[in-house]
């Protein structure tokens, strides 16, 4: 028999305990933020969905592999296996470690990128977008127009344009555009997954002219399990062959190893190109230490391996991608505007259609975000004009969607958080018409969501 509930695939084994305020304090602790919630102290935060980036709880078995972690400066056996872990999934000839995954992207825009270079994606992700322009190069989007709609129901909304990659790649011209890349799932656009059948086409576009094709590959282990439930063919498979076989459409890939690997902080960066990785890895011994431990202590290269096996389980993939639309289902069927379908590691709400009455420029993502900490003490992040309206001229323009994303960090909190979570956004719901917008008392140069003051209107 199968049964409905969805029960985490794990037991506690240690707590974290979580303390209790009332909506009075909050509301003290948030105007003492300046309303940015960012600026909040996280003990003051009941339920933390800001995001899904190095936030999970890790095993018993990755806690335990800590303690195998050795430090030594070179050629530690942690290295070999956090090496020979990435390649059993990613066999790429060269894995270079790094701190996190935008320092995998510095070091590859480093070699690649530079003025009148052009490097197109699906969605490219702000720190990776921030990494190209960063080195001279401009940074181009070609998601399927399915994926800049919010209510579409298309599967793989993270998929790329064909046609307008191609359009694209003959307008700048190949010399000119050093490296394909492909955000899987595309985590500003949702959350999406890409289909293989989209892999596959972009690989063959690249092959084409010639350029080689990096992944973004944070939630690989979510995406392939997106393909194995949604796409043609593929429902008996091992997400571990799906992955390999993803891996082997592309020339290399960066990684924030605080996603899917289910790290505390970690990444690399991985190719085939003996040149480039020559390259890379003195950029890597500038930037972030030698090749055989990067940013990176052995003992975190330790729990990495070990994430990397966890995170490939169908029973926990299962229960991820249930557990996140779950919450997202609830929503939608209790009328609050969410993005659909549900992606894999987050939900986003559209303030935009939940508060109407509050223009652009008053924030209705923000608006929504500090109501739903004072009401429950749940914090998510704006994603909307607060973090895209203001343009390098300095010129205030509204973003093409007002959201505020829920983030779901793994293996971390429960189903009856996630009941509270719901019960506080059909509450935020209710009082939606009462909802006033903010104005920005300060804000830095840029990046201004990070840091910026608000007052209400
Ligand atoms: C998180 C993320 C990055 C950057 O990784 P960090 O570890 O935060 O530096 C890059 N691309 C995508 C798609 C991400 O989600």
């Amino acid at each position: 028999m199968e049964f409905n509930t969805i029960i985490e695939p794990f037991r506690i084994h240690s707590v974290a305990p979580l303390r209790m305020t009332t909506q009075e304090d909050r509301e003290k602790y948030i105007q003492e933020a300046g309303y940015n919630l960012f600026s909040l102290h996280s003990d003051n935060v009941l339920i933390d969905l800001l995001t899904d980036s190095g936030t999970g709880a890790m095993s018993r078995n990755q806690w335990a592999a800590i303690q195998h972690g050795d430090e030594s400066y070179a050629g530690s056996p942690s290295w070999i296996i956090f090496r020979d872990a990435v390649q059993n999934l990613f066999p790429f000839k060269h894995v270079i470690p790094t701190h996190q995954g935008r320092a995998a992207e510095k070091i590859l825009f480093t070699a690649l990128g530079g003025k009148g270079k052009c490097i197109p994606n699906n969605t490219h992700f702000d720190t990776t977008r921030a990494n190209v322009e960063y080195s001279g190069a401009e940074a181009f989007d070609f998601v399927i127009a399915e994926g800049r709609d919010a209510a579409n129901l298309h599967p793989f909304k993270g998929n790329m344009d064909l046609v307008a990659l191609e359009k694209f790649i003959l307008e700048k011209g190949v010399q000119n555009i050093p490296v394909v890349m492909m955000t899987i799932t595309n985590n500003s656009g949702g959350g999406q997954p890409v289909s293989l059948e989209n892999l596959h086409a972009v690989s063959d576009l690249c092959k084409k002219y010639g350029l080689p094709l990096f992944l973004d590959a944070c939630r690989f282990a979510e995406n392939a399990w997106f393909i194995r439930e949604r796409e043609a063919g593929q429902q008996d498979r091992d997400v571990v062959d799906i992955i390999r076989e993803i891996a082997g459409l592309a020339d290399g890939m960066t990684m924030s190893a605080k996603k899917d690997p289910l790290g505390n902080i970690g990444g690399w960066l991985a190719m085939n190109d003996d040149a480039l990785a020559g390259i890379c890895r003195n950029l890597l011994i500038l930037t972030e230490g030698f090749p055989t431990y990067g940013g990176l202590a052995g003992r975190d290269l330790e729990a990495l391996a070990v994430g990397l096996t966890e995170i490939v389980s169908h029973d926990y993939l299962k229960y991820r991608i249930q557990s996140t639309a779950y919450l997202g289902n609830a929503l939608s069927e209790g009328g609050v505007p969410v993005v659909l379908p549900i992606g894999g590691h987050a939900v986003y709400i559209d303030a935009r259609a939940l508060l109407p009455h509050i223009p652009a420029l008053q924030y209705p993502g923000q608006a929504l975000a500090v109501e739903l900490y004072k009401m429950g003490g749940i914090r998510g992040c704006e994603i909307g004009t607060v973090m895209f309206g203001r343009k390098p001229d300095g010129t205030e323009v509204p973003a093409a969607m007002e959201l505020v994303r829920l983030a779901i960090p793994r293996r971390t909190y429960t189903q009856s958080h996630i009941d509270y979570v719901i019960e506080v956004c059909m509450a935020v719901k209710e009082s939606a018409s009462e909802l006033r917008g903010y104005r920005i008392v300060q804000e830095p140069a840029a990046l201004r969501h990070f840091t910026s003051t608000f007052e209400p209107i």
